[in-house]
């Protein structure tokens, strides 16, 4: 019977076993098959994985030198590009479309021999905290098929909670990697703005986008952070900066760390009493053994999820009108239209709700007469935040604070109140809105059950010290 733990635990259960790689694939096809209720896969690749397991298994047998990723089995997230697989974004507007190229993160999975074995379900266009979104059908959290499994990235999630697959990729423009980890009891990581190219990850709001990993441990999130990362010259806003070892780099010796947290999160009315005791124990509990953790004054906590809806939706109203029913994507089938009636029918029949919403409030954001009541004034506030990061750094290592507010919450119980479902992103935007790394990790159980993470965010390219943090708490 084939079990996962961690890559480092496949790797060797490889080198004993010649036909590794194959065994691993026909399990997880076999799950996949069983726990299809969860809808956590639009679409499975079964007969090229197998295939590929098939090719990789030989090369061992061949001696040749083995990629970092060798036989890994990944999910990737239906905004991510695949040549030659359909890509549609949880829209109805792409369905069937077929990217013609490999995003750069594709590239460099394959090129460390990891294995895809199909794309994941997710909020239309990446927009959402619950994966009710997608025009083909909520994911179900494999805890409790009730719940919600959050989103934008339900489907990656849910893929590794459910051992679906070893790791998944989703992106993350304001939590959708964070928040659907905390709600399943995953490691879930977003790096720092410019880290991972974004060439092939369709875009929602390109100033916020970040591709980030769904893992089982820390130590899986770092050695594909390392694969992943680095410059690519299709993305001009990926940093040059060398990659580091990531995954070595977590056997550094425990330290003690300077840690800080924002009193106005934790003193949030909207956060569950449970798990704000939960992270307050925690934080007596670093203390006794040596952190320092201070509460620091964060007075714009009202005001970051507005800043992020104002910005992202002012984004994706310009990202998404090149799907104009002209050059790709869905087409209302109508006999001779004008052009503006093509446009109307096919894009009010291709979006979604959710999606046509973002579109017109962005609309509405950048028009002439309101664009410097609020673009403009959310870009000023975008800015102190900034400032506030950078202070906040100069004496600190790292910030903690709760991923989520609640636990994961019943499917259909949120649809109608959209500032509920807004409030889901409270903990979450800050990081997207100053592009530093953040990363949620699974260290509690609410005594509903549920799981509930603990978000650790660093300074822009930190994500060394991220992860050694996050290894050193998940082990103490
Ligand atoms: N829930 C947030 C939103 O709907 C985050 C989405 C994301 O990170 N892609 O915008």
């Amino acid at each position: 019977m084939f079990s996962f733990q961690s890559i480092e635990q496949y790797h060797s259960f490889l080198a004993k076993n010649e036909d590794g790689c194959s065994t691993a694939v026909t399990h997880y096809l076999m799950e996949i098959e069983k726990k299809k209720q969860l809808n956590a896969f639009l679409e499975v690749f079964a007969d090229e994985a197998t295939q590929r397991a098939k090719e990789l298994d030989a090369k061992r047998k061949d001696g040749k030198p083995l990629g970092k990723l060798h036989g890994v089995v990944v999910g990737i997230k239906d905004v991510i590009c695949y040549k030659g697989h359909t890509v549609s974004a949880g829209s109805k507007i792409l369905e069937n479309f077929k990217s013609i190229y490999n995003a750069t993160v594709v590239e460099k999975l394959l090129q460390e021999d990891a294995i895809i074995i199909g794309r994941q379900n997710c909020d239309e266009f990446a927009m959402g905290s619950s994966n009710e979104n997608s025009a083909f059908g909520a994911v179900r959290n494999a805890l409790d098929e009730s719940r919600v499994p959050g989103g934008s990235s339900g489907g990656s999630a849910v893929s590794v909670q459910a051992g679906l697959a070893m790791i998944s990729l989703g992106s993350d423009t304001g939590g959708s990697v964070r928040q659907p980890a905390d709600f399943c009891g995953v490691v879930g990581l977003k790096p720092s703005y410019g880290r991972i190219s974004r060439y092939g990850l369709i875009a929602y709001a390109s100033s916020f986008d970040q591709i980030g990993i769904f893992s089982k441990t820390i130590e899986d999130a770092a050695l594909c952070l390392e694969v992943i990362a680095g410059s690519d010259d299709f993305d001009s806003t990926v940093s040059e900066k060398p990659v580091p070892a990531y995954a070595k780099e977590l056997a550094a010796a425990p330290k003690k760390y300077k840690l800080a947290y924002f009193k106005q999160a934790l003193e949030h009315p909207g956060l569950d009493l449970e798990m704000k005791t939960a992270i307050y124990q925690l934080i007596d509990h670093l203390k006794a053994e040596g952190h320092t953790v201070d509460p620091i004054e964060f007075e714009f906590l009202n005001h970051i999820v507005p800043t992020y809806y104002v910005l992202t939706t002012a984004e994706a109203s310009s990202n998404l009108s090149r799907f104009d029913a002209v050059r790709f994507g869905y087409r209302a089938p109508l006999v001779n239209p004008s052009l503006n009636d093509l446009y109307k029918a096919s894009r009010s029949a291709g979006f979604g709700k959710e999606v046509q919403r973002r579109i017109m409030l962005g609309t509405f954001v950048l028009s002439a007469g309101y664009f410097d009541a609020y673009f403009t004034k959310a870009q000023q506030v975008r800015r102190i935040l900034y400032n506030k990061s950078v202070d906040v750094f100069k004496d600190y290592e790292a910030i903690i604070s709760p991923t989520v507010p609640s636990t994961a919450f019943k499917i259909g119980e949120k649809s109608d109140d959209q500032v509920a479902m807004f409030l889901a992103d409270i903990y979450t935007v800050f990081a997207n809105l100053v592009g530093i790394p953040a990363i949620s990790i699974p260290l509690f159980t609410h005594a509903n059950g549920l799981p509930f993470g603990l978000q650790i965010m660093t300074n822009h390219f930190e994500e060394t010290k991220m992860l050694q943090l996050s290894e050193q708490l998940m082990h103490s």
